[in-house]
């Protein structure tokens, strides 16, 4: 409880705060980094969101585990705190980070998991096998999935994680992380990223610092690029009209990944924009500045537009 309190106000915080907040740098030396609070994303400790735990400075941790995948650890305001995507169907309650300490130690945090309800969403697809693909489709989805498992498993060692995300396309958020999917009228898992609809072309931009994973054209996600970001922090673009950087690639915040487009399984041009941590997929807005999003209006708008359809 005492972390949801320390945590949970990053982006929240309350008006006489962030007039402190603006304040402090006149009052402190240049040098001071105690107010850069925005690296940090939003911390929303929901299925599909993100917790911020703060860890000890005197142990020697070498590395924090949760539900066996190796978690990202970040320093802020001379703190040091575990970064943990917390898996869609997680169920609401206690749960434990594993802590792994010089020597061999071991030790756990707890922290509690609220529930959280998701809208539904009906899509229709013109494309059948779209939404019941044949056996050659299957082996494909198949083939895709070990690659995209693979990249999202990347862990590398950056000096700096940045995690303070710029909108990877000026359109309009149209479909929100977490909406439970029927395609055709069938269920389907639900919604893994945030789909911000653009015209075909438009430029896809990198949201932060990274290096290019890999690039492909997979059955659902059309063509696609993925972005480490470091500690397990990987960001995909779907359904790209055309993907202009290569694997290996060293991009920085705002360099064009590829363009808009349609292909894969869409309704329309948009970008399909997941974020990954622990090999997890969070809800993305977690990643931007809180003014830009507002999830629950933006979703009854696409769900009218969608039915439209
Ligand atoms: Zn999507």
């Amino acid at each position: 409880m005492i972390m949801k309190e320390l945590t949970s106000g990053f982006k929240n915080t309350p008006c006489y705060i962030l007039s402190l907040a603006l304040l402090l740098p006149m009052l402190l030396p240049a040098t001071s980094h105690s107010l850069q609070a925005n690296e940090m994303p939003t911390a929303e400790q929901v299925p599909g969101g993100i917790a911020i735990l703060q860890l000890s400075k005197d142990r020697p941790i070498t590395h924090a585990e949760f539900k066996g995948k190796r978690i990202l650890i970040a320093n802020n305001n001379g703190n040091r705190y575990a970064v943990v995507g917390i898996p869609l169907n997680t169920k609401p309650g206690k749960h434990t980070l594993q802590i792994y300490l010089a020597g061999g130690k071991r030790d756990v945090l707890g922290f509690d998991v609220q529930p959280k309800e998701y809208a539904t969403q009906h899509l229709t697809v013109k494309n059948k096998r779209m939404v019941n693909p044949n056996a050659e489709d299957m082996e494909r989805i198949i083939e895709n999935k070990k690659e995209i498992t693979k990249a999202f498993a990347q862990w590398t060692t950056p000096e700096l994680v940045t995690m303070n995300f710029k909108p990877p396309v000026n359109g309009r958020f149209s479909s929100s992380f977490g909406l439970r999917r029927f395609f055709n009228k069938q269920a389907r898992k639900p919604h893994s990223g945030m789909d911000i609809a653009a015209s075909k072309g438009t430029q896809v931009k990198a949201p932060a610092d990274g290096t290019v994973v890999t690039t492909g054209n997979y059955f659902f996600n059309g063509n696609t690029a993925f972005l480490d970001h470091g500690q397990g922090l990987i960001t995909l673009y779907c359904h790209l009209d055309s993907i202009k950087v290569k694997a290996g690639q060293k991009i920085k915040q705002g360099d064009v990944l590829g363009t808009v487009g349609m292909t894969g399984r869409v309704t329309g041009p948009h970008l399909h924009w997941s974020v990954s941590l622990n090999q997890t997929m969070v809800n993305p807005a977690l990643f931007l500045p809180g003014n830009l999003i507002s999830p629950e209006t933006k979703e009854t708008e696409d769900l009218k537009i969608n039915s439209a359809k």
